[in-house]
Order: structure tokens, then sequence, then C-alpha cells
């Protein structure tokens, strides 16, 4: 696969990741104050590097699992769907999730995610995501907890992607076409 020449400019600081997903456990911590059974549910692959700081800011006893569901885009787009890649290693029934997304954009994913493991029954289900991306919203979610509302553009880095790489950048960058 050829990627066309950009640059990445950084727009997000690992230090101001960090001051937030500070504040964002904090909040976590006073909702879940009490839980003895909270799993967080990273999902694949672009939460890696946020789902790994939140849970070290956390002092709640959790459990860490992983989902992997196919994004809709190519192929499949007519009918936005998603299919699961790789499915929970554990039951969630009965107990209370927090669903860890990298960022929200049309909704799509987050919206059926959330429809998926409703079926399964937990006792609360609450969504963070790290970006948000109002000024795209095709489906109407919105998540629980939310690190930084960002325009619409196309950011790498902090576990994201562009074409597998730049998840490993500490920061939010984004990706800026030079043409050639
Ligand atoms: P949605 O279903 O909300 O449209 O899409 C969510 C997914 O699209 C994100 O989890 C992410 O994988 C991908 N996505 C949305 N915006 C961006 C972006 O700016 N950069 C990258 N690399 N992926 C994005
Ligand atoms: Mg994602």
């Amino acid at each position: 696969m050829t990627r066309p020449d950009y640059v990445i400019d950084k727009m997000i600081s690992a230090k101001t990741i960090a001051a937030r997903i500070e504040v964002l456990a904090r909040q976590i911590a006073t909702e879940f104050n009490g839980s003895n059974d909270l799993v967080m549910v990273g999902l694949l692959r672009g939460s890696f590097v946020f789902i790994a700081d939140l849970v070290r800011e956390l002092t709640l006893p959790v459990e860490v699992d992983f989902l992997e569901v196919s994004s809709y885009g190519d192929a499949m787009e007519s009918s936005r769907e998603i299919r699961i890649l790789k499915d929970l290693r554990g039951e969630i029934a009965g107990r209370d999730v927090l669903v860890v997304e990298d960022i929200v954009d049309t909704g799509y994913t987050l919206a059926h995610v959330v429809r998926l493991l409703k079926t399964r029954n937990p006792a609360r289900l609450r969504t963070i995501a790290l970006l948000d991306k109002p000024s795209r919203r095709e489906v109407d979610i919105r998540a629980d907890y939310i690190g930084f509302e960002i325009p619409d553009e196309f950011v790498v880095g902090y576990g994201i992607d562009y074409a597998q790489r730049n998840r490993n950048l500490p920061y939010i960058g984004k990706v800026r076409f030079t043409g050639g």
C-alpha cells in the first residue's frame, strides 16, 4: 500500500493528554465508587494506549478486556454494519462495563458496540472516548466521558494509526498531506 506524502502537526501534547486522563479517571472513580466488578472494554486497536494509561490512573478494582470490530469502511459502506473480529474473553452479564474508544466520528462504531453489549445484559454500560468529532456525527450518540472535542481533522498518534503507522507517537497529531 502506498501512502501519500504527509507531515504530522502536533495537536494535543502527551502532557495535556495525561492531565486530562487524571481528571477523567477521577470522574470514573466517582461514578463507579463501590463497584467491585468493573470491566474496561478496549476497542482494538486504536484504544490500546488510552486504556493502558486510563487503567493506571484508576484505583478501583478493574478487569481489562478487548473487543475488535471491523470498521464499516469500503465494502460495507452501504450497510454501515460492523462485524466482530475478536470478541470479549469474559462474560459481562450483571457487571459494570466501560467501553473505551479512541475516536467517535460518525458514531456508527460506538452505537453498534453499545447495542451489541446491551444484549448481554450488563449492570451498567458506560462509554469513554479520548477524542470526539461532533461535527462528523451521523448517529445520535455521545460518549459518557470525552477527553477532547476536536474539529474534523484526520488525526494519528497515541494508539491511533494512519495505514497502521504512527500509533507509537506519544501525542495526538493531525495529518497534513503535502502532495507529491
Ligand atoms: P465512527 O464509527 O464513529 O465513524 O468511527 C470511529 C472510528 O473511525 C474510530 O475508532 C477510528 O478507528 C476511525 N477514525 C475516525 N476518525 C479518525 C481519524 O481522524 N484518524 C484515524 N486514524 N481514525 C479515525
Ligand atoms: Mg476505533
